[in-house]
This record gives C-alpha cells, structure tokens and sequence, in this order.
C-alpha cells in the first residue's frame, strides 16, 4: 500500500516538474559547457541568414535600376556580389554545420555518461521494475532524439526564424501592401500547424513506447532463447514479436500520414499567398505605382518565405520528439537509488560481527518475506541458514549486502547500523559467491580479477592451487587467458562455480556470503567444490546458506529459517537430537 502511494506521489511529482517549458531549460542546460561554440554557431546562423535574404533584394536592384533602365553602370558589381553572397553563404553553413553536430555529439557524450552513471547507482528494487530493453532504449535512442535537437533543432530553429524576420522586413521596406497580403496567410499557416504538432506529438509518444518494448522483448527473448527453443515458443514469441512490431510500424505510419498531409497543405496556402501577391502586384505594376523589380522580388521572397516557415514546424516537430524522449531521460535520471550511501558514511569498526536485529522485510507492500528476524555473527564464526526454497535464506543476504534496506528493525556491522556505513565500505569487507555467479565476457583471468591489479595471474594460480582446480583451468585451451564468451557460456556450470570461488578467494574479504550451488555439477567438480568451501571459510567470518552435509557439519551454528522466520538454531548435532524441522529436512534432503 505504502508503495503504491509512493509511486503515485512520484508520477505527481513529475507531472508537476516537465512542464515543455521546464523541459527545454533543462535541455538547454546541457549546452553550457560548449557556450562559445553554441554562441558561434548561433552568429553564423545570422549571418548566413542575412546572405541569403538580401539576394532578392540584389535581385530588385538589378532589375529596376539596370535592366530595365538599359543603365548597366555597376551591373557586374551587384552580379558579382549575387555570387559572392551565394558562396559565403554556403561557406557558413559549412562551418555553422559543423560546429552543431560537433555540439550536438558531445551534449550526447555527456547525457549518455550521466544516464549509464545513473543505472550504475541503482538499487536493485529499480531493477526489479525496470526492463533492461527499456533502459538499453532509454541510454540510445532517446539520447540519439536529443542528438537531433541540438544538431539541426536548436540553431535550425533559431536561424528560420531570423531568416523569416529578414524576410519580412525587406518586404516591407520594398512595398508594405504586398507586404501584409504575405503575412495574411500566416494565421492559416500557423492553424494548419498546430493541428499537425498536437497529432505527432502524442504520435511520436507512441513511437517512443512501441520501441522500448519492441527492445525489451527483444533482448528479453534473446536472453532466455534456451526456454524458448526447449519449449518450443518460438511460435508465440514471433506472435507477441510481431504485435509488437506491428504497433510501432502502425504509429510510425500514422507519422507518415500526417506528414503526407501536412506539407502538400503548406505547400497550397503559400500558393494562394503568391496568386494574391500576383495579383495585387500585377494591377499595380499596370497603374504604374509599382516597379517590376519588387514583384519579381517577391514571388523570389515569398517562396523563401514559406520554406523557413514549413522548416520551423519541421523544427517544431524535432522538439517535440526531442520532448517525448527528455521526459523520459529526466525521470529515469531523477528517479533516485533508495540505497544511497549514508552521508555520515562512518568507517566501520574494528570488531566486525553481524548482528540482524528484529528484521523486517517485503520486496512489495506488506508481503512480508523475513518476520523479526534477529541473529548474532561473531567475528570469524561460520553460520549457516537451511530452509525449505523460498523461505527467505537469499532474502537475508540481499539485505546484508544492501541490495535492498529493511523496512524495520536493523543489520548493525560491529555495532553500526550499515545503512549508517559507507555503501563502499561495507562492500569492501564482503566477498559474495552466488548460485548462478555471472560472468563477464572476458577471459577466465579476468573475471577473477576483475580490475583488481593486486590481483596477479601468481596469486590466481596460487588462490586456485589452494582450491585443488588449477588442473581444471591449466587443460583449458587458453588457460587463464581464455575468453568465456557472453556470461560464461564457453565454462560449464561446475568451472564458472569455481571461477566464482576463486573470485572470492582472491579477492580476500573479510566477510564470505555463500550461496552454495544445488545445481547438478559433474562428481568431479562436486569434489572439488566441497574441499574448497571449507578453504573459502577459513579465518572468515562466513554466513552461509547451505545445501551440502560436509558445509553444514563445519559450520558453528545453523539457523532453520522456514516461511521469513528463524524457527531452530543449533549445531548439526543439537538439531538432529531436537528431531524437529531440521531432523526432518535433513533426513528427506541428505538421506533421502
Ligand atoms: P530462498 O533463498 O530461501 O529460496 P528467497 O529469499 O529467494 O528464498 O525468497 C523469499 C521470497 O521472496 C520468495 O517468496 C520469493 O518469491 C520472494 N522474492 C525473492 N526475490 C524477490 C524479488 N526481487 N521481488 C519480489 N519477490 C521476491
């Protein structure tokens, strides 16, 4: 309950914080650290738009003051600056082009860093909520999006409108009539576009959903190909893929349409404009009151004018989508990690037990998965949790590492609440070994180093040496060096269990969380595993949630969790002779 309301409160508050308005300043903050190039860019912009607009007006004079006069005194002059206009426009442009994409690549540099920063700080919570296609489409297509605003949206913007306030101002000094007849299709012009905006608009929201599920289901599908072929869901999955797919193309089209329209719409009222300027300025060249170099001036100048004006809904529509996808970006990067660490961050103390103290927790709402939980772990004790799956035993070690924080009670790390600790601080005491461990796409080497340069292929070889599996890495092909491909995948289950161990063992934590493998290893390899976690344990302090009697009988204490609570604790022993849960689970689980 509590969350729900959290969730409701969170979508106010964004509603409330992405006005468009509020959205574009945030955009535009981005472009601070390239203010010079931005203000060049922008000068350009002024200037490429002057060259251009004046050359009608070029246009103008040669015609009434030379051709038509039969005077051709200076007529190569102005010919020669028509042509030079011409050039030096397109030199600007050049450069002006340049210095946007240049820009706009850089402010993406910078907003992929800052969401792929921001995924890096995420609890697990946010993960369990968010599809990893969805986030994958968060940190690029919407981020290519605002590539488009900042490289042909913002100076593009900025530039037809200074090429239409150009425009509008010659025609004005030329002929003020003709002038106002140009600008009286401008209403139309802005009706037609508003209409078009607020259609793509919640069209270009679509395509924004449509594609991060299309992304998500993809790489959801791809990760879990071995169900989907084994269970022969292939079918179903092309089905679902299409539907998908299916949407996008439809909302993609409805783009298509509407564009179909928009600019054969555009296109008819600017030539309505230009038959009125014909027109009225035909008449008036007759009575005489007109010259012929202003009407040829400004059929040239009304086709200019329109093409900035369809140009800047086309920019328009660039913000738009540009919009859509900053909304998206600002509430993934202002959706906050409830794991932070503290600001107090105090150094954790020397006498490190773990103590769990009337613990509290559910992943949703009040689904309690731990019901007052509380035990003691002295330094270098090794304790165990046993339990039927699903009773909570890997809950307890989400908690200790703090991939999660309780809802009630405490985890105190000598003596310290961790939530009071620095998150790093309690990481670096803590060496974890999963059921599944994953595996990085790299070679065997390193995926037990794992950045750490005091990690030495020595110490490796010596880390495995101790565990009893250096045969197993000498007879790979590459030895350590070979690469284990996409999570591990070139190992078997058994060789990344031990690749995991080592990684613990070479990492030399002061705490060992163990998650003992159930999965079926070869004998073998189960050997060996069985002689190195008493390796893995030594002069630790090991929590450990077991599933094999030669881990249980070496520890000091086992807890019996059952349903999120501790129901029996003892020695293997005392429990048998107690002939309660743990009797039982021991006798159907090892003997039976
Ligand atoms: P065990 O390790 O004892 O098998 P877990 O601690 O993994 O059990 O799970 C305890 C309960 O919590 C189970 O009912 C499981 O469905 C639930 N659970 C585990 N992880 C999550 C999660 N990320 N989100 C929601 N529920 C979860």
């Amino acid at each position: 309950m509590e969350e729900r309301h959290d969730i409701q409160t969170f979508r106010q508050d964004i509603a409330r914080v992405y006005t468009p308005w509020a959205a574009v300043r945030r955009l535009a903050g981005y472009i601070r650290p390239y203010l010079g190039t931005a203000v060049l860019a922008f000068t350009l912009s002024l200037l490429s738009a002057g060259f251009f607009v004046v050359r009608p007006y070029l246009i103008k004079l040669a015609v009434d003051n030379h051709i038509t006069t039969g005077n051709m005194e200076g007529f190569d002059l102005l010919m020669g600056l028509f042509v030079l206009f011409y050039l030096l426009r397109f030199v600007v442009d050049y450069i002006m082009n340049t210095l946007t994409g240049v820009l706009g690549q850089k402010v993406m540099h910078d907003l992929r860093m800052q969401v792929f920063g921001h995924i890096l700080s995420m609890d697990m919570r946010f993960f369990d909520h968010n599809q990893v296609g969805r986030l994958m489409t968060r940190t690029t297509d919407d981020v290519n999006t605002l590539n488009e605003l900042y490289t042909s949206g913002a100076v593009s913007m900025i530039s037809n409108l200074s090429i239409i306030a150009g425009i509008v101002g010659i025609m004005f000094y030329m002929d003020w009539r003709l002038a106002l007849i140009t600008l009286a299709v401008v209403p139309f012009l802005a009706l037609v576009a508003a209409m078009f905006a607020n259609r793509i608009r919640a069209i270009y929201r679509v395509i924004r959903k449509g594609t991060a599920r299309v992304n998500a289901f993809l790489q959801e599908s791809i990760l879990g190909m071995r169900v989907i072929q084994l269970t022969r869901r292939t079918r179903w999955s092309m089905r679902k893929f299409t539907g998908l797919s299916d949407d996008l193309m439809h909302a993609k089209i409805a783009n298509v349409y509407w564009y179909g329209l928009f600019f054969p719409l555009m296109e008819f009222i600017g030539t309505v404009g230009l038959a009125l300027i014909l027109v009225n300025g035909g008449f008036r060249i007759a009575e005489g009151v007109v010259q012929i170099g202003v009407l040829i001036a400004f059929i040239r100048l009304v086709d200019m004018f329109f093409w900035p004006v369809r140009e800047l809904a086309e920019n328009f529509n660039v913000l738009l989508s540009a919009l859509a996808s900053s909304e998206r970006i600002f509430t993934l990067l202002d959706t906050e990690s409830r794991i932070v660490s503290s600001p107090a961050s105090l150094p954790v103390p020397g006498e490190r037990d773990i103590v769990f103290d009337r613990v509290w927790f559910a992943y949703d709402g009040d689904d309690w998965v731990l019901r007052d939980v509380s035990f003691r772990v002295a330094p270098g004790e090794r304790v165990a949790f046993v339990g039927p799956s699903g009773s909570g035993k890997s809950t307890i070690i989400n908690l200790l590492l703090r991939y999660y924080d309780v809802n009630r009670g405490r985890i105190l790390v000598g003596g310290v609440d961790i939530r009071e600790l620095s998150l790093d601080e309690v990481r670096k005491l803590i060496a974890h070994v999963g059921q599944d461990p994953f595996l990085f796409n790299r070679s065997v080497a390193g995926n037990i180093r794992l950045d750490d340069a005091a990690v030495t292929d020595e110490r490796i070889w010596y880390v495995l040496g101790r565990m009893g599996a250096d045969r197993v890495f000498e007879g790979l092909e590459d030895g350590l060096e070979t690469v284990v491909r996409e999570r591990g995948s070139r190992l078997s289950q058994g060789q990344r269990q031990l690749v995991s161990f080592a990684r613990a063992l070479a990492a030399d934590r002061e705490i060992l969380v163990l998650d003992e493998a159930t999965a079926n290893v070869d004998t073998y390899t189960e050997n060996l595993l069985q002689k190195a976690v008493p390796v893995l344990m030594e002069n630790r302090t090991s929590i450990v949630i077991a599933h094999r009697l030669s881990t249980i009988r070496t520890v000091d204490r086992i807890h019996v969790i059952a349903r999120g609570k501790i129901r029996e604790t003892g020695t293997h022993a005392e429990l048998m002779a107690l002939d309660g849960l743990y009797a039982k689970l021991s006798r159907m689980h090892f003997e039976g």
